[in-house]
């Protein structure tokens, strides 16, 4: 598929989520949150669900945990706009609750499914649990879960802690920041 055919693709898929119905979390939603960064990209992270600020400007990681993400990034020597950006939801939870399951199923099979192949990524980053435990079914500690890769449908994906924790337990960003320096090594290996 061209650059141009992906990108098309993923526009259409973004006009679908902005209107989608297909699960309760349409109904509190301010504006749905499909994700950005270009297509295809070497990286895709992937985050648990939009916050307040995403869910009112219907963009991903605007708010606090997306100030931290853009700093942990550059230790990986990347910016903001070398990787597409998303999460499992694309509708902010009432009063940021976790989603439920039938919420994270409905999203992935018709949104996240999709969008995986677009972007083409050489590498996934799953920020927490949330995403660990959809995206591989890995249901063991952080503590214990990360730095490391497994394979999912042939594309490597690191997991690591959400950038929220470290808001809750400071030395979350430290471990993070080590987790982003083994992301720049896996990118030197496969590009
Ligand atoms: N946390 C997420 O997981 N996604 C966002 O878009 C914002 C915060």
């Amino acid at each position: 598929m061209t650059k141009e055919e992906r990108q098309k693709q993923m526009h259409q898929l973004d006009e679908g989520i902005r209107v989608c119905v297909k699960c309760p979390l349409h109904k509190s939603r301010t504006i749905a949150v499909p994700g950005e960064g270009p297509v295809p990209a070497d990286v895709l992270i992937i985050g648990e669900a939009p916050g307040a600020k995403e869910d009112r400007q219907g963009r991903p990681f605007v708010g606090p945990s997306g100030m931290l993400l853009e700093r942990l990034l550059e230790v990986a020597g990347l910016t903001r706009e070398d990787v597409y950006i998303t999460s499992c939801v694309k509708c902010r939870p009432p009063g940021n609750r976790t989603p439920r399951t039938l919420e994270l199923d409905t999203c992935q099979e018709n949104w996240l499914d999709q969008q995986i192949p677009l972007v083409d990524p050489k590498l996934i980053v799953l920020l927490g649990k949330v995403a660990i435990s959809q995206l591989l079914g890995e249901e063991g500690s952080l503590r214990d879960l990360h730095g490391q890769t497994v394979e999912r449908d042939g594309r490597l994906c690191l997991m690591t802690y959400h950038p929220a924790a470290a808001f809750r337990v400071p030395e979350t960003k430290e471990i993070m920041k080590q987790d982003m320096a083994i992301l720049r090594e896996l990118l030197a290996g496969v590009s």
